[in-house]
């Protein structure tokens, strides 16, 4: 069978609970934004990694070294951030064409220690190897989380909200745009094509959630919210309904949809590439995360059937599909 048959979820799934010899100190191990492991300390232990490559996350043609070092960690960091985390130790491991400027490799790891600097992450290691042709980086990043307060991705209940740390669709559209569009002159352009090239990761929103108490599930939005959300109920044996109204659309989308007449829907649902935190909860965390000046939006509802729906804003109910980003399957 090829793997574009079974796609990356169905390749996930292969991975058999087999593979762990011991399970003692395992709290979570594949099916969440990170691994969670117990070490007898009284916070848990997180652990992440994620892989760029050229050509099929970036290219050197569109984005710049030291916009790609902070992403490339920033990814990480959001993962963290989506089980309620602080970080604090990062690898990192480089695939380098033999063609490629050392000055690069400097920017590079500018890029990477603004944001290790600003999150007081350590860099412990990592490896360097050459390539034949495309530049690879993967990072893996540690964290840590009170036991009590750790967010994992199957523990949502019916009835509770779901809630979103910031908008969504900016990240596709600023990839639309370099892809598809470049000469596009367009107020907000540079402000999509930021949302996609330097996202920023939620860790004060993260811990913010898990510390409030009203949460009870929480993922970051790396593959679209609609997918994400899946991974969700998925994992929790839940469904959901989505307020498309209520989706936190930015001005910039709104204005590069309405030129181009395409629907901003598609974008902040099947987009992916946010960052942003998608979680689940009481009511209660709405009100109290307005006191504390958290922007946080209220887009649905976790229903105990498992269907998923979009509702719009007639109040009209229509089943969806869960479509994001999965590298096997294509695109969206
Ligand atoms: P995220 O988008 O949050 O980085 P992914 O969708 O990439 O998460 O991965 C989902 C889960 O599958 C995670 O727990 C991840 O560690 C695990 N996973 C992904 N690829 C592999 C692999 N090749 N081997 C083992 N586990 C994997
Ligand atoms: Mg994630």
């Amino acid at each position: 069978m090829k793997l574009n048959e079974l796609g990356e979820f169905g390749f996930i799934e292969r991975i058999s609970p087999d593979h762990i010899p011991r399970p003692n100190h395992v709290v979570r191990g594949i099916g969440d934004d990170c691994a969670v492991i117990r070490t007898g300390d009284p916070d848990l232990y997180l652990i992440t990694t994620d892989l760029l490559i050229e050509g099929i996350h970036f290219t050197r043609k569109t984005t710049d070294p030291r916009r790609l070092g902070r992403k490339s960690i920033s990814v990480n960091l959001s993962d963290i951030a989506a089980m309620g985390g602080v970080p604090r130790d990062a690898f990192i491991a480089i695939a380098v064409p033999e063609n490629l400027d050392v000055e690069f490799l400097d920017a590079l790891y500018e890029g990477i220690h603004e944001r290790t600097q600003e999150f007081q992450v350590n860099i412990l290691g990592g490896d360097t190897t050459s390539s034949l042709r495309d530049f690879m980086i993967s990072i893996t990043l540690t964290g840590t989380c009170p036991d009590s307060q750790v967010l994992f991705r199957n523990t949502a209940r019916p009835g509770d909200h779901i809630f979103l740390t910031g908008p969504v669709g900016d990240s596709a559209a600023g990839l639309d745009i370099l892809l598809n569009r470049p000469e596009y002159d367009l107020t907000g352009r540079n402000s999509l094509i930021h949302a996609h090239l330097d996202p920023y990761p939620h860790i004060e929103q993260g811990r913010w959630i898990a510390q409030s108490g009203y949460a009870h599930a929480m993922i970051d939005v790396s593959d679209g919210v609609s997918a994400d959300l899946g991974h969700i109920c998925d994992e929790s044996s839940v469904g959901c309904t989505i307020n498309s109204h209520a989706l936190p659309l930015s001005d910039e989308l709104r204005e590069y949809c309405h030129a181009l007449k395409k629907d901003p829907l598609d974008f902040a649902l099947s987009g992916g590439e946010d960052y942003v935190l998608l979680c689940t909860g009481d009511p209660a965390l709405l009100d109290s995360a307005h006191s504390s000046h958290m922007e946080l939006f209220d887009i649905g509802i976790i229903e105990e059937s498992r269907e998923r729906f979009i509702r719009n804003s007639h109040g009209m109910r229509y089943p969806f599909q869960s479509r994001g980003w999965d590298h096997f399957s294509g695109s969206p």
